[in-house]
C-alpha cells in the first residue's frame, strides 16, 4: 500500500469505481439503493463514493470525496444517508480498501433466521472467515435499520470483525475488499452464495460447506484470476457509455 508503483492513478481509480457501480447495477446486487466506495490510496483517512444517487446512473462527475468524519468534503450535494458503515470501517479495518452496501434479496434470510450463511462453492470461498450478523436493536432500540450516524458505523465494523462479510439483519449486507475487482466480485458471489445455499436447504441434508481451510485456499486461488470477469463486467458496464 505504500508503495508508489503498486498504486493506481486517480483517475484510473475513479473510472473503475463508477464501472463498480454499474456492475453491481448490472448483476442486481444493486438497484436504486446500496453504493460501492474505494479507500483514497494518497490519504487513507480519506475515501471516494458517489452523492445520493442510484448507482446504475453514476458517472465521475457524481463522485465525492469523504473525510475521516464521512461528510463529503468541499462539495454540498447531497451524500448517501448511509455514509457512515463506510467511514467506520475504513477507520477501523486498515486492509480494506472498498467496500459495498447492498439490500440483495438473497442474503436477507440469512440475517433474520438461526441459519449462517456459509461457503457452499470455491466461488464465495471468501465467506469462510464468517459472516456475522449485526442486530442494530442491540444497539440503539429507537432504531429506523439504517446506519445513519457515526456510532451505528462503529457497532457495524465492530461486528464485521476480521470478517469479509456482515449481514444487517433486516436491512442487507456490506463486503469489503483490498481493491475494487476484488470487493465486486465478492459482493457478485456472496449473493450467488445465498442462493444456492437455499436451494441447497430444500435437498437431503446436512450440507457439506467448504471447510476453513479449504476457503482460505480457495479465496488465494480465485485471487489472481478475478481480472477476468472484471475485465468482461467492466466491458459491459461501460459500453454505449
Ligand atoms: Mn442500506
Amino acid at each position: 500500500m505504500t508503495d508508489n508503483a503498486a498504486m493506481p492513478n486517480p483517475s484510473a481509480l475513479l473510472e473503475d469505481l463508477v464501472a463498480a457501480n454499474r456492475i453491481l447495477a448490472m448483476e442486481g446486487v444493486l438497484d436504486a439503493y446500496g453504493h460501492v466506495s474505494a479507500r483514497n490510496p494518497q490519504d487513507p483517512t480519506r475515501f471516494f463514493m458517489s452523492r445520493s444517487l442510484a448507482p446504475e446512473q453514476v458517472t465521475a462527475g457524481d463522485i465525492q470525496e469523504y473525510g475521516h468524519d464521512s461528510e463529503p468534503i468541499g462539495d454540498t450535494r447531497k451524500p448517501y444517508l448511509e455514509r457512515f458503515i463506510h467511514g467506520e470501517i475504513y477507520r477501523t479495518r486498515p486492509d480494506v480498501m472498498a467496500i459495498v452496501h447492498s439490500h440483495a434479496d438473497s442474503s436477507i434470510p440469512f440475517g433474520i433466521s438461526r441459519t449462517p450463511l456459509k461457503p457452499v462453492y470455491h466461488m464465495a470461498s471468501f465467506l469462510w472467515s464468517g459472516a456475522p450478523v449485526f442486530d442494530i436493536r442491540r444497539e440503539r432500540d429507537d432504531n429506523d435499520l439504517l446506519i445513519r450516524d457515526r456510532a451505528l458505523g462503529e457497532a457495524l465494523a465492530r461486528s464485521l470483525g476480521r470478517c469479509q462479510c456482515v449481514l444487517m439483519r433486516g436491512h442487507g449486507m456490506t463486503v469489503v475488499g483490498e481493491n475494487i475487482p476484488e470487493v465486486v466480485f465478492r459482493a457478485v458471489y456472496t449473493e450467488k452464495n445465498a442462493q444456492l445455499q437455499m436451494q441447497a436447504m430444500r435437498l437431503d441434508g446436512p450440507l457439506t460447506y467448504l471447510s476453513d481451510e479449504e476457503g482460505r485456499r480457495a479465496t488465494e486461488s480465485n485471487r489472481p484470476t478475478i481480472e477476468r470477469p472484471w475485465a468482461l463486467w467492466k466491458a459491459r458496464a461501460l459500453r454505449g457509455q
